[in-house]
């Protein structure tokens, strides 16, 4: 027999002995007191009726109050088994937010959120510079050591310009070997300094390839300063317009869209 049915009968059987107690002392009490006399028929009826009613109806209500128990216990265990789905749903959203955010390969912000922040920054109608930063002559990189050293030469550009700005600035991945940097607060007068660790810490790189040279590089840097009625249309294409410059000054160098002075 299940525990439970044992505990049931056992506490119907405590509440039946009970019943009959109570039974013959009533009948012992109140019987003579009305002037009666508790005969062998009386005692019997005292044991029987407690034993054919008391008994089946405690089993029962004990058996019905088991079963509330239970199913108090299993909806208690279903809300935490929820709240633990709960928290793991949430996790798993807060990573696929995050994954969604940002560039698989470098882990920089991806082109849509940068983008957003930028907009966010220029709505605050807070200073800032944009930065657009491109690496130089990058197919070649790739033609000459492979698209995986490549891919190595674009995650150490990622290092690179992250470890040359400031902790509440921005970089993301805007696509290929094209990265954008916002330098929070920072008008474009300003911006020099920072243009020119990003050129210094990308030519300081150096990246292994499979025939064991060291591969090195170089990038262009074109700015432009966050200015009031600007879109972000506009401000990118100022700035891509700055990049080009640089571009076709030689490379390797920043230009800024303030009075086209080069940064090397
Ligand atoms: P420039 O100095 O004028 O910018 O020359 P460039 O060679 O860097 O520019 P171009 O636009 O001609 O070529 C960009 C190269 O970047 C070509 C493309 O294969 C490479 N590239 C873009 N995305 C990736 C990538 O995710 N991985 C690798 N390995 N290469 C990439
Ligand atoms: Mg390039
Ligand atoms: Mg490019």
């Amino acid at each position: 027999m299940a525990p439970a049915a044992r505990k049931i009968i056992a506490k119907a059987s405590a509440a039946t002995l009970l019943s009959i107690a109570a039974s013959l002392g009533l009948a012992l009490t109140v019987v003579p007191w009305l002037g009666g006399v508790v005969d062998g028929n009386a005692w019997l009826m005292c044991i029987l009726c407690p034993l054919f009613i008391a008994f089946p109806a405690s089993a029962w209500q004990f058996r019905q109050t088991q079963r509330l128990s239970d199913a108090r216990a299993e909806v208690e265990r279903l809300h935490r088994q929820l709240v633990t789905v709960h928290g793991e749903l949430a996790a798993a959203h807060a990573t696929l937010l995050d994954k969604a955010r940002h560039d698989g390969m470098t882990g920089l912000l991806n082109r849509e959120s940068f983008l957003a922040a930028l907009r966010q920054a220029m709505v605050a109608g807070e200073p800032g510079t944009l930065l657009l930063i491109d690496a130089d002559h990058f197919k070649q990189i790739n033609d000459s050591h492979g698209h995986p050293a490549g891919d190595a030469a674009l995650r150490a550009l990622a290092l690179a310009i992250t470890g040359a700005i400031g902790a509440g600035d921005l970089a993301g991945r805007l696509g290929g070997e094209e990265f954008g940097v916002l330098l929070d607060g920072m008008a474009l007068a300003e911006a020099g300094p920072a243009a020119k660790r990003i050129l210094e810490a990308v030519r300081r790189l150096r990246i292994d390839s499979p025939s064991g040279k060291a591969i090195s590089l170089t990038a262009s840097i074109g700015a432009a300063g966050l200015a009031s009625g600007l879109t972000v249309a506009e401000l990118v294409a100022e700035a891509d317009e700055q990049l080009y410059r640089a571009k076709i000054r030689g490379r390797n160098r920043a230009v800024f869209a303030l009075d086209m002075a080069a940064v090397a």
